[in-house]
């Protein structure tokens, strides 16, 4: 027998989902031999499931569509969406990398349609919509990984990192091991594993039974276990995306149709209906739980076929939506009990543990708004502004009820090293996407948050590793 490799690869890349695809793109050409591993039959996870939309600043999508941004104003709203609790050097990062990483994507292949949609409630519009969603992406990521000869190992779970004087040197799957000389984590985040919810996710554990995942089976939370034994630290804790639902059936929408009216338990409203699900989430962190109420005349003209009445029309979403709020489906859920239904809007209080004054006191008032065309409250769009005044009057309780994504994880520097409870390097690991915390901030922004951080800090950890590789290469590791 010869002396034992040094290495096995330069850099070994855990995950094929976007992060993952990206850091080993980045790695192979920063002159690494890089393995991808995947547990899965196939590759993608989460993303190939999503809708691939993702938040850039400064892009040429951006000007072709003659709007003018910048990094640092990305970075503004990033910070007052999230009331400034971000880590300032992940957010830049993200910010400043958003855009070359569009123009990456581009020049791979990556075709995106020309409109461009509003995340949250920023400034300009940020959201890039590629024509085959996160399927697409990867498989433009994936035709790369082949054309770079990166090679991808499928079925194999990664167990184990393989730690050698605190600093990792590979990974194993039971007993067979792969020497690296830099090893990225990039398994998604653990939506799938509800064990973790109670400890990492406390306020959606509370919400109980209703709560459904939608991501990918995948998204076990391995990275946690992973990062634990090079003791790498978590952060980001109670940080998700869960998305407020009626609980009719399983389907995903991700938005309300303007004209509901929604109130809590006080019976006062606390936000514009219409507005983007993560302001949604917000106000209903801080408020909820929260009500849908309509009336009669509400529930005839939501007829199935009619435009969706939201306030962002997002290319390719009327055909991928089925409705919560069209008359058949509202009228099955009055049957089966799960909309309450009453002749007048004190007894529908009374059924929903409303305050019944501050019910009708506040659709007294928004009925006076909608006669004036004008919500002065919220600000919503004066289309979605009608009266409730036809009984019978229905309500429904809104619960944080469709788990999208989770965002605590290993905590990472905007190298995409990943550090410790004291902010010290793991030697040789980087983490990067779904799995980390710290980048996806206390509010998820919108459309295309995540799916920024699995690409930015994807591409940086593949950088880092290969540079890391080359330095333990030129030192004889
Ligand atoms: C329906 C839906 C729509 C969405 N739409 C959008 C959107 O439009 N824009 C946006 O920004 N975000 C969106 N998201 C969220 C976003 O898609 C994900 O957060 C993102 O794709 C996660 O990417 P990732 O690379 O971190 O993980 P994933 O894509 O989940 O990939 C992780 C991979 O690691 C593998 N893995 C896990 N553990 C191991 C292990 N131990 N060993 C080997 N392999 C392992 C998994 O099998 C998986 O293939 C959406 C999510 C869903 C579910």
């Amino acid at each position: 027998m010869g002396p034992k490799p040094e290495a096995d690869v330069d850099v070994v890349v855990v995950g094929t989902g976007a992060a993952g695809l990206c850091a080993a793109l980045e790695a192979a050409a920063g002159g690494a031999d890089v393995l991808l591993v995947e547990s899965a039959a196939v590759a993608g996870g989460s993303t190939n499931l999503s809708g691939g939309i993702i938040m850039a600043a400064d892009t040429s999508v951006q000007r072709a569509a003659g709007y003018a941004d910048s990094i640092e104003a990305l970075y503004r709203d990033y910070s007052n969406l999230n009331q400034g609790a971000i880590e300032p050097s992940l957010v830049w990062q993200l910010a400043s990398q958003s855009g070359p990483a569009v123009e990456w994507l581009i020049d791979l292949g990556v075709k995106f349609v020309g409109q461009l949609v509003y995340a949250a409630e920023e400034s300009v519009p940020r959201s890039h919509i590629p024509t085959r969603g996160g399927a697409g992406i990867v498989k433009v990521l994936l035709s790369a990984c082949k054309d770079r000869g990166v090679d991808i190992a499928y079925g194999k779970r990664i167990t184990d990192l393989m730690i050698e004087n605190d600093i990792v040197r590979g990974v194993r799957v039971g007993d067979e091991t792969v020497r690296a000389r830099s090893v990225v984590l990039a398994t998604g985040g653990f939506g799938a594993s509800p064990a973790l919810w109670p400890e990492l996710l406390p306020s959606l554990a509370e919400a109980g039974r209703a709560v459904w995942y939608i991501g990918a089976e995948g998204a076990r939370g391995d990275a946690l276990r992973l990062g634990a034994q090079g003791k790498a630290a978590v952060v980001g804790r109670d940080r998700c995306l869960a998305l407020l639902t009626p609980d009719f059936y399983r389907n995903l929408e991700v938005y309300f149709p303007g004209w509901l009216v929604m109130v809590d338990r006080s019976g006062q409203r606390r936000v514009d209906e219409s507005t983007s699900y993560s302001t949604m989430e917000l106000a209903h962190r801080r408020h909820g739980p929260f009500f849908a109420i309509f009336d009669a005349a509400a529930k005839k003209a939501a007829q199935p076929g009619l435009p969706l009445q939201y306030k962002q029309a997002v290319p390719g979403m009327e055909a991928a939506t089925t409705s919560n709020w069209v008359e058949p489906v509202l009228d099955e859920m009055i049957a089966l009990g799960k909309v309450a239904s009453a002749p007048t809007l004190e007894q529908l209080a009374n059924t929903l543990s409303i305050d019944a004054t501050g019910l009708t006191t506040t659709v007294a008032r928004y009925n006076d708004q909608a006669s004036a065309g004008a919500d002065v409250d919220f600000r919503k769009e004066a289309r979605f502004m009608r009266r409730l005044d036809e009984p019978p009057f229905y309500g429904v309780e809104l619960r944080r009820g469709i788990l999208a994504l989770t965002s605590a994880g290993l905590r990472i520097d905007a190298t995409a090293a990943v550090l410790d409870t004291y902010g010290r390097r793991v030697p040789g690991l980087y983490a990067a996407g779904e799995c980390t915390g710290g980048v996806l901030g206390t509010v998820y922004v919108g459309s295309g948050n995540s799916m920024a951080n699995c690409v930015v800090f994807g591409r940086t950890a593949g950088v880092s590793a290969a540079t890391h590789a080359r330095e333990q290469k030129g030192s004889g590791r």
